[in-house]
């Protein structure tokens, strides 16, 4: 959870925050080139999902984003930025309280206060009485929850949630994707949600930017112009995800 370096710490919200740039981003991994020419902006407050086929350079880009790697070509310009990473990366041996303030202990905080300032999310997540629990005990959404709390404590302005919910089954699925979309209505984010499911991406986002296959390159770009809390079932989140679909080359599919 490094940050992308020299960008000033600016609080959480705040309309002097720079959000994120990249522009024409090329990444490769040896003779793997996972993003090519990548240009993409994310304005503080905005919520931009990416979404594509696996391997075409999504986690990758969260990467750039952070920090944590570095573009052969193109620049990179971001606020300090959190990852949620695809796998949950919750500590095993640590309760739910103690994985949830990992970023706050991380930054020096003491272990009363980092379990004391996780605490006080517990009830909104959902979490009360699993304070001790550890991971393991917890099921896949509600270790989602802890995952995404400690991305938040981390204290960014920016959040990059990889695959958040890719992992769950469609119900619990369905559950999280509401909560988060309440969560970030309450408290707004500058958020950029890495997903393969364009749907996801339509129920969540402001604006979604569509990878090819790799290496990912931006094929469209769709502003999701619909008020919220939006339904999956709504004829213009349908509409939206047809579009999405086609643009990605896949046939239309009907979702239970
Ligand atoms: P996605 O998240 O969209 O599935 P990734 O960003 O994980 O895709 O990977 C894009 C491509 O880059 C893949 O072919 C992957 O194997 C490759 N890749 C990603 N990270 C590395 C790495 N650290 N070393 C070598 N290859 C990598
Ligand atoms: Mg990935």
């Amino acid at each position: 959870m490094q940050s992308g370096a020299e960008a000033p710490a600016t609080g959480s919200r705040g309309a002097e925050q720079p959000g994120v740039v990249l522009d024409g981003v090329t990444k490769a991994f040896g003779a793997v080139v996972a993003l090519r020419d990548v240009s993409l902006r994310v304005a503080p407050g905005e919520i931009v999902a990416v979404a594509g086929p696996s391997g075409c350079g999504k986690s990758t880009l969260l990467e750039l984003i952070c920090g944590l790697a570095e573009p052969d070509a193109g620049e990179v310009n971001s606020a300090p930025a959190a990852l949620m990473p695809q796998r949950d990366g919750l500590l095993p041996w640590l309760s739910a309280l103690d994985n949830a303030g990992l970023a706050l202990r991380a930054g020096g905080a003491s272990k009363k206060a980092a379990r004391a300032a996780a605490h006080e999310h517990f009830e909104a997540f959902g979490l009360t009485g699993f304070e001790k629990a550890r991971p393991a005990e917890l099921s896949g959404g509600m270790r989602q929850r802890v995952a995404f709390l400690r991305t938040l404590l981390a204290g960014r302005p920016v959040l990059c949630l990889d695959e958040p919910f890719g992992a769950l089954d469609a119900l619990t699925r369905g559950q999280m994707q509401r909560w988060l979309a309440d969560a970030l209505e309450r408290e707004p984010r500058t958020v950029v949600l890495v997903t393969h499911d364009v749907e996801e991406a339509v129920l969540l986002a402001d604006r979604i930017v569509l990878l090819s296959p790799r290496p990912g390159t931006v094929v469209e770009t769709i502003e999701v112009d619909l008020p919220r809390p939006r339904a999956r079932t709504d004829l213009a989140v349908v509409e939206l995800r047809e579009r999405a679909l086609h643009a990605l080359g896949e046939p239309s599919t009907e979702r239970a």
